[in-house]
């Protein structure tokens, strides 16, 4: 085993880093202020924002409601079922993200994890990851959309 050799991470994970004293009423749930979202080692971060908190007039990390938001475990479920892996480091890819497209018969390529459009491999645009990646598009809800086009980035608010 070579040390340079990249473990993929094998899953996704959530980590709430707050107390759990929030109502997201849109979900039902009670939930933590702040929260990690680890696909795959694509990490996005959870947090309220202070605005929510001065609209309400209350002081920054006080238990609140939030009545028009799901709680972040919710977000975490339900952006797992579209975030997908770069083939080449291993790396989640949100809606949102920028993808390179290699051909399948491309060096490097984890076919495990790859996802296909067409007869091309994605792979992410993270510094460090595949040197000749170019831009292709972005990773969506629905798929693969060319540059320029993108619907939704993943933001929790
Ligand atoms: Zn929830
Ligand atoms: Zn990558």
């Amino acid at each position: 085993m070579s040390d340079s050799s990249k473990v993929l991470v094998a899953e996704a994970k959530y980590t709430p880093t707050s107390l759990l004293d929030i109502i997201y009423e849109k979900c039902g749930h009670v939930g933590p202020s702040s929260a990690v979202l680890d696909f795959y080692g694509r990490i996005v971060d959870f947090k309220i924002p202070e605005r929510i908190y001065q609209e309400k007039n209350v002081e920054v990390g006080s238990p609140i409601t939030i009545d028009d938001h799901s709680c972040p475990k919710c977000d975490f479920e339900k952006f797992k079922i579209v975030v997908i892996r770069c083939a080449v480091c291993g790396e989640g890819i949100c809606p949102g993200d920028e993808i390179a497209l290699y051909a399948k018969e491309s060096k490097a390529l984890n076919l495990s994890i790859a996802t296909r459009v067409g007869e091309e491999i994605v792979g992410c645009l993270k510094q460090g990851c595949g040197p000749a990646a170019a831009l292709a598009g972005r990773w969506t809800e629905n798929g693969f959309e060319p540059f320029d086009f993108s619907k939704m980035v993943i933001q929790p608010w």
